[in-house]
């Protein structure tokens, strides 16, 4: 377990990282623009026990009306943290500074180039990155006068061509590409920073924040960390990424502030987060503990994925029987040898989902495992049971049994029912085994974001989504009401096994 400390820094009238208990947040989806529908879900958020709240601010306009979102909740004696969400537009990022408590900066798209497979010789490198400092330090100037926090954000699928050229979209990549902007801040003299470094792809998200850790351990820095897995989507799946991802590292001491993104309310998020830190928060385990046993596959090595088991007599919840030569094990196989039994006592199904994908994922990080085995004291059906543990295997990468959809949680760039469209291409796309299908706000950040969608469906503007198959644009403006049906005839018309 990680035991160091982060430094202590404050976010308005929060303190962050340190000792402080591990923070809970959230982000907003209404349009910045209108103020007293983002007021009113700061409000909502707050109420549900939401300790700071992201803002969207895509262009100068949106970054000025922040002003008025702060006046109008302070009036309403409301004075939570504000942080501005900044993609593209370090001019939005500068006024923003000026108004909010944090500002989040994307170091993928923060500068110039995007996306575009250039080279680059160790000259062309440097310059950019010369380049990028210079672009920087007007907003460090700024956040260092108004004390204002930076999160430095990093995103799997918006690494930056220059990182993406030496390093390849990679969880190294992503640690590489937030030293690089500590390094910036740092030369201009400014530590109030939290990095995130968040990826809808759970293993990568994990891989890059235990590697975060050990690479500020090394350089002897400790800014405090958010936790997140972005473009989770909706539902058990959801949470369960989310548990997965946030959960594992919490129960390893990392983590000060977690976001559980969801394509729902925003609300939502906050009990998850919460029941997570209560969990898991600073490494220290709470509530009723789960027992973990081991069992080995050692007579079953032909075996080619991870099996689920649901009763004590070994007999496999997808009608593969070959479990009869399991044996009970110590915990020093390798986990490829491994079938990890976790036993619960008896607890509700909401909780089980979150435990056990959490205390799962803890004993997977290393090895693929050999199989997965859930109890529970009888309160929850083998059904439910078998259905848990498909779902944990296909959130980790380790089997897939379904179509995964991935879709970002939407904000205030989003002009479409984000939620709807989710539910009706799930509801229509379900059974597509093996397919990654994205569901995306829009276009300035859901292409790049939607890394490894095999399709995806887009926010283009007011009412309208493009269609892409992989990162090539298909369809353009398709209307949102037909959008489900269009995505699903483009599927059905495309074979992606030679692409
Ligand atoms: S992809 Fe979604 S969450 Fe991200 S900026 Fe676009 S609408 Fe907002």
């Amino acid at each position: 377990m990680f035991t160091g400390s982060s430094r202590e820094i404050s976010i308005g009238n929060l303190c962050l990282g340190g000792n402080q208990p591990v923070r809970v947040q959230s982000m907003t989806n209404t349009s910045t623009m209108d103020t007293q529908a983002t007021v009113n879900q700061v409000i909502r958020l707050v109420n549900a026990g939401c300790e700071m709240v992201r803002i969207t601010a895509s262009n100068i306009r949106e970054a000025e009306n922040l002003k008025n979102i702060k006046a109008a909740l302070i009036q309403k004696g409301i004075n939570v943290p504000l942080i501005a969400d900044i993609h593209f537009q370090p001019g939005a990022a500068e006024v923003a500074a000026q108004i909010v408590h944090k500002v989040r900066i994307n170091p993928g798209n923060y500068t110039g180039s995007y996306h575009h497979n250039k080279s680059y010789t160790e000259d062309e490198y440097k310059r950019e990155l010369e380049a990028t400092a210079k672009k920087l330090l007007p907003l460090i100037k700024i956040c260092k006068t108004h004390h204002t926090a930076i999160r430095i954000g990093i995103n799997h699928g918006s690494l930056s061509d220059r990182i993406l050229f030496r390093y390849g979209n990679t969880a190294e990549g992503m640690v590489q590409s937030a030293m690089e902007f500590i390094e910036i801040c740092r030369r201009a003299g400014f530590h109030d920073l939290v990095l995130s470094l968040k990826s809808s792809h759970v293993p990568t998200m994990i891989k890059a924040n235990r590697l975060i850790v050990a690479r500020m351990f090394y350089a002897g820095y400790d800014y405090p960390l958010h936790l997140g897995v972005t473009e989770a989507g909706n539902g058990e799946e959801a949470r369960i990424k989310a548990a997965a991802g946030i959960g594992s590292l919490l129960a390893a001491g990392i983590g000060d502030t977690v976001r559980v993104s969801l394509t729902e309310a925003p609300e939502n998020e906050i009990p998850v987060a919460r029941r997570l830190i209560e969990f898991y928060g600073r490494g220290k385990k709470t509530g009723p503990q789960v027992k973990v046993d081991f069992y080995s596959m050692r007579k079953n090595k032909s075996i080619g994925f991870p099996l689920v088991i649901t009763s004590p007599k070994a007999k496999n919840a997808d009608a593969d029987s070959t479990l009869l030569n399991i044996e009970k094990e110590d915990d020093t196989l390798n986990n490829k040898d491994k079938i990890i039994r976790l036993s619960y006592s008896g607890i509700p199904y909401e909780e089980l989902l979150l435990r056990a994908s959490a205390d799962f994922t803890r004993y997977t990080l290393h090895e693929k495992p050999a199989g997965i085995w859930i109890e529970n004291n009888n309160h929850t059906s083998a059904e439910d049971l078998a259905a848990l543990s498909l779902k944990i295997l296909q959130a980790l990468g380790l089997r897939y049994t379904k179509t995964e959809f991935i879709a970002c949680p939407s904000c205030g760039r989003t002009q479409f029912d984000i939620e709807k469209v989710l539910e009706e291409v799930k509801s229509k796309l379900d059974d597509l085994k093996g397919l990654k299908i994205a569901v995306m706000g829009c276009i300035v950040n859901g292409p790049g974001e939607m890394t490894g969608a095999d399709f995806g469906l887009v926010g283009s503007g007011a009412g309208k989504v493009n269609l892409y198959k992989r990162k090539q644009i298909i369809q353009k403006n398709v209307d949102i009401a037909t959008a489900g049906d269009e995505l699903l005839k483009l599927i059905r018309t495309i074979d992606l096994t030679n692409q």
